[in-house]
């Protein structure tokens, strides 16, 4: 019936032909225009950094010649809006309809209501679909039509919902709407400029972007790592997990056909009564559910890329220290375990989650830092950056979810290195300075007698940095400022039921308290072309109506104080537990029960997002000002020639060829 329908097909973070639901869609209607919009204004501070910038070159070059082989041509478009680029593809071919695949963090849902309801507005039929997740954010709510804050009881459910997930099959042929005429060269995108080049050039020996590198790189993985995945996954240096990240965060890899693939896999190693291979199929499949989670916690708690879960972290002392920051980045803190992950971020584009987590830990523990800065850092220099697994992860160490570390946790890097580095073979391969250092002391130089330092050629605080600060100290101001955040929210309570003036300001956001969002899931404004298939967006219902925190025990209070607080909820599972090896990522061990209260009041689309453009983009000390020198910093002589990186001519996959710790 509609077979002359002329549709835009309009290519994000689904840079694939299989199982890609927008483009199948149109592919039975009628001629397709395929486009790509590059506007990087409207990502405002999430404009992606250079790594992450050559990988989507590379990944669009090979859609692009994928598209070309079915018939069509992908539109490659620079527009200062991407609703002008849409309006512009619209009116060169007469398309009647722009289809699209979901997206869902903060930004983009933004910009994604806004222009479908624009073009509804304009008489243009709007289909999107879920492309990129299992569960789709507002299918998945607790008992009392809340949304979860705990990854474990929300992978339950969604375990357990009878629904087998679809997939779509590739589309054989295209017919190309004809008329375009605004096409640009992929080029000419300035993805990777001239002084990236050389560096870039690096990430292409372990790293090939495009869909069936995708598609080979996950083979390889099922058929032969995914066996041993609940063991191999605990090492950091060496090709212990799969390597996904980068391919699953552009869409290049349909997550449908994961979850298929993997749970034939655990089905048949049941039958077989192999325990290893089940138990390594449902550590892998929890992994995919963190990434559904983080979709799920950016929908509907859309301000948390900018504020922590719990809310009592705004109360917290940071120390915006530049100075601390740019040893963090540099790999110069004098920690060797911290300092050999930050270089290999640096110089690969990748690191292993619990690397991830150690170098973030330090950031947030040892130096004070704003997460946010660290969260904003690794979404500058990570292949795989992707805001909401960033924000996921930041928000889990440093003790903004009811779920992941606790604020007052502190592990020591040098205890980690022995735990997961024994023989010092990580460290050696990032800090060549250190490369002579015995095993025993490769993770406290520092401690080292003088004769050992001299027999390995490492003089401290001269080629490689005394420790930036002292575990004891570092304790210390920890407790310190958890001490001065407790006082700051017990007064501004205080101040609240007292009905007295006092006021007491939040040190990174002094006009907003904000308490955990309830998920209202519910159209702001139904578009007249909507379908039960199409993107939802958070609520504004309710928006004003603040109440108490959903958040963990404070130290300092009673048990009676905790009691009420847990009766008050209406959740039935208010003490939960991410379990340690387990929680396929994010913790290596979550040590304590954690409480929580519940909340009542709905999120609004966040502040920032509807002006990215132009909006400050943290409400914490911006570190968006260190943007460009810090890539100068980390990127010249400081990493290749003081520290001896230049020949570390490796990237991801095949540097990591350690001995299992
Ligand atoms: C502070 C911090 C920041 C992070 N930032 C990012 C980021 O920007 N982009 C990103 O993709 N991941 C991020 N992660 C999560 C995790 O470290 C990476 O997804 C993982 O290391 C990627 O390697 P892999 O594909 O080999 O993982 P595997 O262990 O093979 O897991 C398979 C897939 O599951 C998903 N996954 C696994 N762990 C997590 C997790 N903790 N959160 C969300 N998804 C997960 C990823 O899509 C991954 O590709 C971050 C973690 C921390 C602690």
């Amino acid at each position: 019936m509609e077979k002359k329908c002329k549709s835009i097909v309009w290519f994000r973070r689904d840079l694939r032909i299989e199982d890609n639901p927008a483009l199948a869609a149109v592919a039975r209607d009628g001629t397709v225009l395929p486009v790509f919009i590059w506007c990087p204004k409207e990502e405002g501070p999430y404009h992606p950094g250079r790594v992450s910038r050559w990988w989507l070159k590379h990944s669009l070059i090979h859609l692009q010649q994928s598209l070309r082989s079915l018939g069509a041509e992908l539109v490659v478009i620079k527009a200062e809006t991407t609703l002008s680029a849409l309006l512009d593809c619209i009116s060169a071919v007469g398309a009647t309809k722009v289809v699209y695949n979901h997206l869902y963090d903060p930004i983009s849902l933004v910009r994604d209501h806004n222009i479908k309801q624009k073009l509804v507005e304009l008489g243009i039929e709007v289909q999107s679909f879920n492309g990129e997740l299992l569960f789709e954010p507002w299918e998945v709510y607790d008992d009392n039509e809340q949304a979860f804050t705990t990854f474990n009881a929300y992978w339950e459910k969604c375990m357990n919902v009878q629904k087998d997930p679809v997939s779509h099959l590739p589309p054989w042929r295209l017919a190309l709407a004809e008329g375009a005429g605004m096409n640009t060269s992929i080029e000419a995108l300035n993805l990777e400029n001239e002084s990236e080049k050389s560096s870039n050039a690096l990430l292409g020996r372990g790293w090939s972007p495009g869909w069936s590198s995708a598609d080979k790189t996950f083979t390889e993985f099922v058929e032969h790592h995914l066996l041993n995945y609940s063991k191999d996954r605990l090492n950091v240096g060496r090709n212990s997990t799969s390597l996904l990240s980068p391919y699953l965060h552009f869409g290049e890899l349909s997550i449908r056909k994961v979850f298929q693939s993997v749970r034939m896999k655990q089905l048949v190693w049941k039958n077989e009564q192999n325990t290893v291979g089940e138990e390594s199929a449902t550590f892998f499949l929890r992994a995919i559910g963190l990434r559904e989670y983080s979709r799920y916690i950016c929908f509907n708690f859309p301000f948390t890329h900018e504020r922590s879960l719990l809310s009592s972290l705004q109360y917290f002392p940071w120390d915006s220290n530049q100075a601390h920051f740019k040893a963090w980045r540099q790999g110069r803190t004098g920690y060797p375990l911290v300092d050999a992950g930050m270089r290999e971020l640096w110089a690969t584009g990748w690191i292993h989650n619990r690397i991830r987590i150690i170098v973030s830990s330090f950031f947030v523990k040892f130096l004070l830092l704003p997460w946010q800065w660290g969260m904003k850092y690794f979404w500058d220099t990570l292949l795989d950056a992707d805001i909401e697994s960033d924000i996921l992860g930041w928000q889990y160490i440093s003790g903004s979810l009811p779920d992941g570390h606790e604020l007052e946790r502190m592990d020591s890097p040098q205890v980690q290195g022995f735990k997961f580095d024994p023989e010092g073979e990580y460290v050696r391969q990032w800090l060549p300075e250190l490369a002579r250092m015995p095993a025993e002391w490769i993770h406290h130089p520092w401690d080292a007698p003088l004769s050992v330092l001299k027999s390995a050629g490492v003089d401290l605080g001269s080629n490689y940095p005394k420790p930036l600060i002292d575990m004891d100290l570092a304790r210390d101001r920890l407790t310190e400022a958890i001490a001065t955040m407790h006082g700051k929210e017990a007064a501004g309570k205080a101040a609240v039921t007292d009905g007295t003036d006092e006021v007491v300001f939040d040190n990174s956001e002094p006009h907003e308290k904000v308490a955990v969002s309830k998920a209202v899931t519910r159209e702001r404004k139904p578009c007249p072309a909507s379908s039960s298939h199409d993107q939802r967006v958070p609520s504004m219902r309710n928006a004003n109506s603040m109440i108490q925190n959903r958040k963990r025990p404070n130290p300092g209070e009673d048990g009676r104080a905790l009691k009420d607080n847990l009766n008050s909820c209406n959740i039935g599972k208010q003490v939960s537990k991410m379990a340690d090896e387990d929680l396929c990522s994010t913790a290596e061990s979550s040590s304590s029960k954690k409480a929580m209260t519940n909340s009542r009041i709905s999120f609004s689309v966040p502040r920032n997002c509807s002006s990215m453009s132009t909006s400050a983009p943290y409400p914490v000390p911006d570190s968006s000002d260190h943007n460009d020198s810090w890539h100068e910093e980390v990127g010249t002589g400081e990493m290749s020639s003081k520290n001896g990186t230049s020949n570390l001519q490796i990237s991801g996959k095949q540097i990591i060829h350690e001995e299992e710790s």
